[in-house]
């Protein structure tokens, strides 16, 4: 199964995705999570990405799309069925996984956005205590998301079904809710 999580900063991706990949025994694929790794062990990804992550911003498209064809070239992960997290954030990122979805020979995608409103997100994102969750570059992030990955999420309404989930409430019943919509596709 290979399943693309979309929605704005805060909505608990992040969460829900970690939840799926256990009950589904797919990999989970946060490309956040994979850059705070490439900060903390001071890789050249890291030391490359660091600032634009504190800032807010997004690391530039080319890293974005070498670090996901790297990381979805490894067998064992298409095998296996993955759940992407973060990723793709820009409308030439959608382009580009589009491809390499056509060189992995993966034909089923099944694409799950999950919405809450605004004052929802901007109180998430400053409990959550994420050294890049300051007042300044929450708003920052949310606006990025607005002009660059709105785009990315109508992009999938206009070319493939797309599934939208209510994020608010009980993690576990939007869990469910997810597990539903993927089960009866
Ligand atoms: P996240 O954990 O998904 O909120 O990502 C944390 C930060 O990592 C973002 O604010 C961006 O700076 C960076 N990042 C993660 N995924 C991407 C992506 N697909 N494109 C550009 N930057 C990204």
């Amino acid at each position: 199964m290979h399943i693309i999580l979309l929605g704005p900063p805060g909505v608990g991706k992040g969460t829900q995705a970690k939840l799926l990949a256990q009950k589904l025994g797919v990999v989970h694929l946060s490309t956040g999570e994979i850059l705070r790794k490439a900060v903390e062990d001071a890789t050249q990804l890291g030391l490359q990405a660091r600032n634009i992550i504190e800032s807010g911003s997004l690391v530039p498209d080319d890293i974005m799309i070498g670090l996901i064809k790297e990381v979805l070239s490894q067998n064992n992960i298409t095998g296996k069925g993955f759940i992407l997290d973060g990723f793709p954030r820009t409308l030439q990122q959608a382009l580009a996984l589009e491809e390499l979805f056509k060189e992995l020979n993966i034909t089923s995608v099944t694409v799950v956005n999950i919405v809450a409103n605004e004052e929802e997100l901007v109180k998430r994102m400053l409990n959550r205590g994420r050294k890049d969750d300051t007042s300044e570059t929450v708003k920052h992030r949310l606006r990025i998301f607005k002009d660059l990955t709105a785009p990315v999420t109508d992009y999938y309404r206009k070319k493939h079904k797309i599934f939208d989930i209510f994020g608010v409430g009980d993690i576990e019943e939007i869990n469910s809710g997810i597990l539903k919509i993927l089960s009866k596709k």
